[in-house]
């Protein structure tokens, strides 16, 4: 009652394991999916891309700044310069940008201001276009430079925010990814560790299950069943080799009288120290099995009825010397023994059990604490 208890907590304990590992592993599963567009995104190019471009409000600057400290000198190269270039990095940065993982909506504000500062460009050519500026086109050009240096710098530093924080999220996403992926190696390692010892488990209680089957729990020698499996194999071995099998059935004498006198558990004491007799005289061949209260029952293969009589009567005359101490009640005991021998066909346990059982029956008959044989 107690093993079937252990039993079934074992297995609540692995099927509660093996949920938990799979809830685990669910969510684990889910977040790595869930991460992969943070883990697919590389923001160098566009970092690089960014600051680049952020040259360009400071360039714009230093050239307004260059033609307020000399008016005469209109500084046309560095103009269209700049006009080429910002466009161009603009669409660079809005390309980049469209390539990302980042959300649109969190950098369409930066992508408008660039779109204006693009948009103002043309003006800022015109103005330059015939090579002089009157006093008005100089301020409107200052005015213009402005506007556009502003729409850029803003920009560009958004965007910078922007992508170095998702820079950051990507980190920590990694990082713990990199936990995740480790817990569920662990997972996978203590739910095959813990399935393993199960089976081994399982297949050690298999096995004491079925040896339990076949042995006498008092004398821990083989039981009924035990012996007919036996049976059946030394018959089947005893016609192959057409060798002799031999068969003791043994009684104890006036066994209930010291059952009523010294009480149960001092028979139960006596019967475990007269089958550890029988297993000190037989040879390892010999199947020796309980086969009811004080009954027992030995085989013994390729042995003739000569052979038989020698081992029976040994035991007979140990069973009689055994002292009241090794047998722990003041009395002796003696054991009545029936023999048969049979050769081919007439080795057949039935026949052989029947024989013997006839034999042991005379034993009792003519006085007991002696052996008789079968001689048909
Ligand atoms: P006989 O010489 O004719 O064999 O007399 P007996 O008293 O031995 O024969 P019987 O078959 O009448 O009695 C067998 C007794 O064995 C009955 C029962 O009290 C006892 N017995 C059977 N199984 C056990 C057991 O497991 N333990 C103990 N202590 N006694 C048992
Ligand atoms: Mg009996
Ligand atoms: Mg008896």
């Amino acid at each position: 009652m107690k093993d079937r208890r252990t039993f079934t907590l074992g297995w609540g304990m692995a099927l509660g394991f093996s949920l938990f590992a799979g809830a685990c592993s669910l969510a684990i599963g889910l977040y790595v999916a869930n991460a992969r567009q943070h883990v697919g995104a590389n923001y160098t190019a566009l970092v690089a891309d960014v600051v680049r471009a952020q040259q360009h409000p400071l360039l714009l600057r230093t050239t307004l700044d260059a033609m307020q400290e000399h008016p005469d000198h209109l500084h046309t190269d560095r103009f269209d310069s700049l006009v080429w270039r910002i466009p161009q990095h603009i669409e660079g940065v809005s390309h980049g940008l469209a390539q990302s993982q980042l959300n649109p909506d969190d950098y369409a504000p930066a992508l408008e201001a660039l779109s204006r500062a693009s948009d103002l460009l043309p003006e800022m050519e015109a103005l330059m276009e015939d090579g002089t500026l009157t006093e008005d086109e100089r301020a409107a050009l200052d005015e213009l430079g402005y506007q556009i240096e502003n729409e850029l710098a803003w920009a560009y530093s958004e965007l910078n925010d922007l992508i170095h924080v998702a820079a950051g999220e990507q980190r920590q996403v990694m990082e713990r990814l990199g936990w995740a992926i480790g817990l569920l190696v662990l997972l996978a390692l203590a739910v095959v560790g813990g399935l393993m010892l199960a089976l081994l488990r399982l297949s050690h209680q298999r096995e004491l299950v079925s040896r339990l089957s076949l042995i006498d729990e008092l004398t821990g020698l083989s039981n009924r069943r035990h012996l007919l499996e036996n049976a059946e194999r030394l018959y089947q071995q005893s016609l192959r080799n057409e060798r002799p099998l031999s068969l003791a059935l043994l009684d104890l004498d006036h066994f209930k009288h010291l059952n009523d006198t010294w009480g149960h558990p001092a028979g139960d004491r006596v019967l475990e120290v007269f089958a550890q007799t029988l297993k000190e005289q037989t040879r390892q061949a010999d199947v020796v099995a309980r086969i009811g209260g004080e009954e027992f029952c030995i085989l013994m293969p390729d042995t003739m009825a000569k052979g038989a009589l020698e081992l029976a009567e040994r035991i007979r005359h140990q069973v009689a010397a055994l002292s009241e101490t090794a047998l722990g009640v003041p009395t002796r005991i003696t054991v009545s023994l029936g023999l048969a021998t049979g050769e081919g066909s007439q080795a057949d346990f039935d026949h052989l059990y029947s024989r013997a059982d006839r034999a042991l029956y005379l034993a009792k008959a003519n006085g007991r604490n002696r052996t008789e044989m079968s001689t048909a």
